[in-house]
């Protein structure tokens, strides 16, 4: 259908999807490939962290603001406070771990069960994403973990590699997707 505005935020949609996950397992090298995808599209740069672009998802326009925020340089307390910043501005999540690091794994379900606590009664669209698929020799965490692990915390999942471009366009493509599904489901 093409009822809008089903998110009073804004006359035209636009979502924040923020990138969560340790240190090191690839959530800025993400933010600019979705910031640099098809240079002929309108797209700018927010902030430091924060980047705006429009997709064409199944013949519709979507704008995603992808917030690069969760970690800063800054003291601890302020990080503390971007950190809940992060957890309640979102639209739609996506949890990164690196297939290469297992621990950045653990802190991914630590993070997805934080989020559930946090947006109780939401049903926000989450992605939990295993990236570094490319470092073959070094994984340390199978596919099937990874999908597993999505069952249980009842998320979407896919493997990416920041590093070819494998799998960007479709994670970015897939989130547009989930807010759809829900937004629909709301209409009727
Ligand atoms: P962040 O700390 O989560 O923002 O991670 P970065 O995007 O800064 O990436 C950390 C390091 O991992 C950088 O040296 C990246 O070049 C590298 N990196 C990120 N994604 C990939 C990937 O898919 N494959 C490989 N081989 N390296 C990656
Ligand atoms: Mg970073």
């Amino acid at each position: 259908s093409d009822s809008e505005e089903s998110d009073s935020s804004g006359a035209e949609c636009l979502y924040r999807v923020v990138l969560l996950g340790d240190h090191g397992v690839g959530k800025s090298s993400l933010a600019s490939i979705f910031a640099g995808i098809q240079e002929k599209d309108a797209h700018h740069h927010i902030g430091e962290d924060t980047y705006e672009r429009t997709l064409t998802v199944d013949g519709e326009e979507t704008t995603l603001v992808v917030m690069d925020t969760w970690e800063t340089e800054k003291q601890e307390e302020d990080e503390k406070w971007v950190q809940d910043y992060c957890m309640q501005v979102g639209n739609a999540y996506v949890i990164v771990y690196s297939i290469t690091d297992r621990s950045s794994f653990e802190s991914a379900s630590e993070l997805r069960i934080q989020l559930r606590r946090i947006r109780q009664a939401e049903n926000i669209p989450i992605i939990l994403v295993g990236n570094k698929s490319d470092l073959v020799r070094c994984r340390e965490v199978a596919v099937e973990e990874g999908r597993a692990c999505a069952v249980v915390f009842d998320c979407k999942f896919i493997e990416t590699s920041a590093s070819l471009h494998h799998n960007v366009h479709e994670l970015f493509e897939g989130i547009v997707r989930q807010i759809r599904l829900r937004r629909d489901s709301k209409e009727t």
